[in-house]
């Protein structure tokens, strides 16, 4: 596959984003780097001009990105999904370093599509959007002062992200394992996380009025698994068996 042909791949996702000016410094960083898939979700101010004056050569980024309504929406397809954290969040997450992050998503960007979320300037992604992520990464900041502009980040992870191609053009990026099954893509997973979810609460194991952390923890396990897309296929026929018998 050729470099561009992988760029494309890699989409980049700024939710809710506040500053149109953001969403063009966030252009401009992603075509220095030779990105070009931006997906927008919910932008709380754009179009706007201020967008295209911080975009600067890079209004085609801008032109062709994408507007949707959702986090699910945006990383619909992909098999590797990844979120930025400014800080620690109360229940831990595989993290990885900018570094591993710029590899990993080059390296997967070989077979299928890949997405890295940013959250909003005031607070970030929510614990909801975390969650749908395999990996989050955290730019190692300032523990005083750890939370850098929105368009920065985008510029240190695209940076990482062109440093591992730029290895993988010199031979020295090592690909990934073959596997005879794609990943299970977001979409499905998340399908296969409510079936989950009814199921349990079929069995009465869960109440649904009072989740607890069930939920997330199974998020956690699953995710941390990186199923295949056949994989998933048979745990949902199994959820089926079982909701067939409970319900007979
Ligand atoms: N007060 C918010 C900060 C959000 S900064 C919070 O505590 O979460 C806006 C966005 O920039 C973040 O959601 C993330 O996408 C990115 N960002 C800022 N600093 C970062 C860091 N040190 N590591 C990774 N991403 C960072």
């Amino acid at each position: 596959m050729s470099t561009t042909e992988r760029q494309a791949k890699i989409r980049i996702v700024l939710v809710n984003t506040a500053h149109p000016g953001n969403i063009g410094g966030a252009a401009r960083a992603m075509k220095n780097m030779g990105l070009a898939e931006l997906y927008l979700v919910q932008p709380r101010e754009y179009p706007a001009p201020r967008a295209i004056w911080r975009a600067a050569g890079a209004r085609d980024v801008l032109a062709n990105a994408k507007i949707v309504e959702s986090v699910d929406e945006a990383i619909a397809g992909c098999g590797l999904v990844v979120g930025t954290s400014a800080r620690e969040r109360r229940i831990p997450w595989p993290l990885i370093n900018p570094r591993e992050c710029g590899e990993r998503i080059w390296q997967e960007a070989d077979t299928h599509e890949v997405a890295l979320l940013f959250g909003r300037e005031d607070r970030g992604l929510t614990n909801d959007e975390l969650h749908k992520c395999h990996y989050h990464v955290h730019i190692p900041s300032n523990p005083e002062y750890s939370s850098l502009n929105l368009a920065t980040a985008v510029q240190v992870l695209s940076y990482e992200i062109r440093m591992a191609s730029l290895a993988d053009a010199e031979g020295n990026l090592p690909s990934l394992q073959e596997w005879d099954q794609p990943p299970v893509a977001a979409d499905d997973l998340e399908n296969f996380h409510v079936h989950l979810a009814e199921t349990m609460a079929d069995l009465k194991f869960y109440d649904p009025e009072n989740p607890k952390q069930l939920l997330t923890r199974m998020r956690r396990l699953f995710n941390r698994q990186r199923m295949d897309k056949m994989e998933v296929s048979i745990l949902r026929g199994v959820l089926s068996a079982v909701q067939r018998l409970i319900n007979k």
